[in-house]
């Protein structure tokens, strides 16, 4: 069983797409961590590779018969959908930051090693340019994932901009990014976008029944992953995970109502762990987004007239404000900004005043 799920109007595309006379060689999955992105171009590979996609040669032995309904393919079953789903397959290649497919220029003496890099440099560039020019191994399409896109440097999205425009027929790519807007504008161009959105909660859920996790742990799981199908099966396969969740929302709740002196030492160390943990702090940020969306939740139910439903709209504005600055966060982080200014500014975008305790004067919190 394909492990994606959701998504139906992508799949939709996707098959369109292989089918067409002249399917994109360049793809653009656009979205956050977890949503399925990388499945989605894993699916347009086996689209691509399915042994029922085509018919096979001598196919006048089947007369005029129609080619298969678009719901057998990819079968899932066939040598190459196997491998694919196993994550086996020789021509499926994924090129990140670090040393993959890491090639010195012709002549050059010492080429210090870079597995800790974190752009896409010009050495790897070379080497998708020089595997691109091979046939693949086995493949009737190769699938170089890229992945995040957005990390090339200025030379190497140069480098690589003509083999992402005319690949040879045998090669497509897949740019993975959740920062697409930090990708420069001659790389977008020459991609097929595709936007992957966050999954309905329910969907999610009946997912993972359909893959044999007990319904509560289903249900829970669901709700923790906000949207993103491939948390909520970490956190199927891994519940404790859920745990480390509910630590974070309860340190949110701390900082939320700390001073700014703690809450600026919690940003300093928020900033440094960047350099080195940027999941963690991504994590971290998605856990702001739940609490103050949780607060909004509450806020909005509070309806009527009299002190509390004051309290409460102020509960909306102040809110609302926080999940921009969260947002906005996210967005600075990923399009390399100083990550200590973005982490101050959210922090500083946060109400204080409206957390259930008593309401402070503190107009200079609604920055
Ligand atoms: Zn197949
Ligand atoms: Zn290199």
């Amino acid at each position: 069983m394909s492990g994606l799920i959701g998504h139906p109007g992508i799949l939709r595309e996707l098959h369109a797409l292989a089918e067409s006379a002249d399917p994109p060689h360049a793809l653009l999955l656009a979205g956050p961590e977890g949503t399925g992105r990388t499945l989605l171009a894993l699916e347009y590979a086996k689209l691509l590779n399915c042994e029922r996609a085509v018919p096979p040669a001598g196919a006048s032995l089947f007369g005029d018969a129609l080619p298969p309904a678009v719901s057998n393919i990819p079968c899932n079953e066939c040598r190459p959908c196997r491998h694919i789903n196993e994550g086996t397959h020789p021509d499926i290649i994924t090129l990140a930051p670090g040393d993959t497919l890491c090639r010195p220029r012709a002549g050059e003496t010492s080429h210090e090693r870079h597995p800790l890099s974190r752009d896409i440099r010009i050495c790897q560039v070379r080497g998708v340019i020089d595997l691109v020019s091979r046939y693949p191994f086995e493949a009737r399409t190769r699938m170089i994932l890229i992945d995040p896109a957005e990390r090339f440097g200025r030379d190497s999205a140069h480098t690589i901009l003509k083999t992402l425009e005319e690949p040879p027929g045998h090669t497509v790519f897949a740019l993975i990014s959740a920062a697409p807007e930090a990708i420069i504008e001659t790389i977008l161009s020459r991609c097929r976008r595709i936007d992957v959105h966050t999954v309905a909660r329910a969907e999610i859920e009946a997912g993972l029944v359909e893959r044999g996790v007990a319904p509560a742990l289903a249900a829970e799981a669901a709700t923790a992953s906000r949207g993103r199908p491939g948390r909520a099966l970490a956190f199927a396969n891994e519940p404790d995970l859920m745990g480390v969740r509910k630590r974070l929302l309860e340190r949110c709740e701390r900082i939320a109502t700390a001073s700014n002196a703690d809450r600026f030492r919690y940003s300093e160390e928020m900033a440094e762990r960047w350099r080195r943990d940027r999941a963690t702090v991504l994590n971290e940020i998605d856990a702001w987004e739940a609490f103050w969306e949780d607060r909004l939740r509450a806020a909005a139910r509070v309806s009527g007239q009299g002190p509390a439903a004051t309290v409460a709209r102020a509960d909306v504005v102040g809110a609302t404000a926080a999940l921009r600055a969260v947002q906005r966060a996210r967005d600075d982080l990923q399009a390399q900004v100083m990550a200590r200014a973005a982490i101050d500014l959210m922090l500083l975008s946060f109400p204080r005043s409206t957390l259930g305790g008593p309401v402070q004067e503190d107009t200079a919190s609604h920055a």
